[in-house]
């Protein structure tokens, strides 16, 4: 069957997230049979380099050899158990091994980022409820964040065009300035900037502590925001501020974990523990669905007891799958084996320099590179340069989806050199196509996150 006849079943049956589907009239969905490495194959035989990671889950590519392999052995001995009353292997495993990388001893399975995000809400809840401090009922969250859209992770996310609609539903969370780089004063570096934010998220502790339970954040990258890039000292402060007035500190590295920002996780480049720390997307590379909620076992020790009302008794089906499980270990044993962190590093310095005829156009402000994770600002009279600047790009055989007027590159770790020139070369092309164009003042420059 063709592209078209499949991309008519797709708009006809399956109601794609993130999507007007209107939109789609004008706008083909992309029908992918295949996928290789940095590749995803088309019905007609196209062929598009997935720049972004396919929405920042295939660390490693698609289709990678020793997972697949994982999951292949896994299935012939236990595709899946209940984890109430049961466990395997792998499930004891990745724990250990994720306690043995985060310093932090209990892991919390669920299968998406944004339940990743309510487990560990309702968890610091729920541990201020039982140490005797059931005023404790409040959330902060940063400006700009982004940690999952179900309702509760909804109330602590700051993108209008995800929450507005849904405001009635949601008791929002206590808002900090964002530590963005790109809002210091001229003449403040990035670290000032981040120190200013850290003092303001002081003041709002100062007052308001007694009734606060946490404070989640992104930690270094604030993803969804349009990659909003901080200093990490702002990680520094906001661990002594939470342990100043007891408050505990919730690192969302669900986008930014597994080696993203060029560590293992973000939170080490400020050499900080959060109190938990919720991960996803990279975790099985993109193989299958899997969150994990870490925490200490102090928090985890105020839920022991004979009264089971004091247990966490959040309840999943899925949780722990065994087949998910086996593809996050064979993910850990893909960083022990083959030194990715080194490699990336190495890599990224090659990607920034073939990068530079971009960061000096001058329609390009605010280039920024963190790890694995390049963006930069456009600076055009286009509306609609998200969307027209995805279609450039996919015409030219590339996924990248600009987030409004932010492009970024996401790109998987097995992204050889000249993928990232082919990347490149296809954006700057486009950014002339585009910024060429009819300036459209319809259409929203936030619909394509
Ligand atoms: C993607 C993301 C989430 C939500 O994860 P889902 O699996 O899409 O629910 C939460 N927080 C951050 C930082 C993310 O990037």
């Amino acid at each position: 069957m063709s592209n078209q006849a499949w991309l008519e079943r797709s708009r006809a049956a399956v109601w794609h997230p993130c999507t007007q589907m209107k939109r789609h009239e004008s706008l083909p969905i992309v029908p992918i049979a295949s996928a290789e490495g940095a590749w995803l194959t088309d019905f007609d035989g196209k062929r598009y380099l997935d720049g972004v990671s396919s929405w920042w889950v295939n660390l490693f590519g698609h289709g990678h050899p020793r997972i697949k392999q994982a999951i292949r052995e896994q299935l012939d001995s236990l595709e899946h158990v209940m984890l109430a009353g049961f466990t395997h292997r792998p499930v004891v495993e990745l724990s250990e091994r994720l306690a043995a990388l985060s310093g932090l001893g209990h892991a919390f399975y669920g299968s998406d980022g944004a339940s990743a995000t309510e487990i560990a809400l309702k968890m610091s809840f729920h541990y201020w409820k039982n140490s005797g401090q059931p005023q404790k009922t409040r959330f902060v969250s940063l400006e700009n964040s982004y940690h999952g859209e179900t309702v509760g992770a909804l109330a602590v996310t700051d993108v209008p065009i995800f929450s507005s609609t849904y405001a009635d539903l949601l008791k929002p969370s206590l808002r900090a300035p964002s530590p963005d780089a790109r809002q210091a004063a001229p003449g403040e570096s990035a670290a000032d900037m981040a120190r200013r934010a850290a003092q303001s998220l002081g003041n709002l502790l100062a007052k308001r502590s007694h009734e606060i339970a946490a404070v989640i954040v992104e930690p270094l990258v604030q993803g969804a925001a349009g990659m909003a890039m901080y200093d990490p000292v702002y990680l520094t402060e906001l661990r002594q501020l939470c342990d100043q007035y007891q408050v505990h500190l919730i690192a969302d590295e669900i986008a930014v974990g597994f080696g993203r920002t060029g560590s293992f996780f973000a939170c080490q480049q400020a050499g900080i523990t959060p109190d938990f720390l919720c991960l996803s997307k990279g975790i099985t590379g993109g193989f299958l669905p899997l969150s994990c909620v870490l925490t200490r076992d102090d928090i985890y020790q105020a839920f022991y007891h004979d009264d089971v009302a004091r247990g966490f008794l959040h309840s999943h089906s899925y949780t722990g799958n065994a087949l998910a499980c086996a593809a996050a270990l064979a993910v850990l044993d893909i960083f022990e084996d083959e030194n990715v962190l080194e490699t990336n590093r190495i890599q990224a310095e090659d990607f920034t320099r073939r990068m530079r005829p971009l960061r000096q156009r001058p329609d390009v402000r605010h280039f920024r590179q963190r790890g694995m994770i390049w963006a930069f600002d456009v600076d055009t009279s286009r509306a609609d340069f998200a969307l027209a600047y995805f279609s450039a790009m996919l015409k030219r055989g590339c996924l990248l989806r600009p987030i409004g007027k932010t492009v970024y590159f996401m790109p998987p770790y097995t992204l050889r050199s000249e993928e990232m020139q082919w990347l490149v070369n296809a954006s700057l092309e486009a950014l002339d196509e585009v910024q060429a164009g009819d300036a459209r003042t319809e259409g929203d420059a936030t619909a394509l996150p």
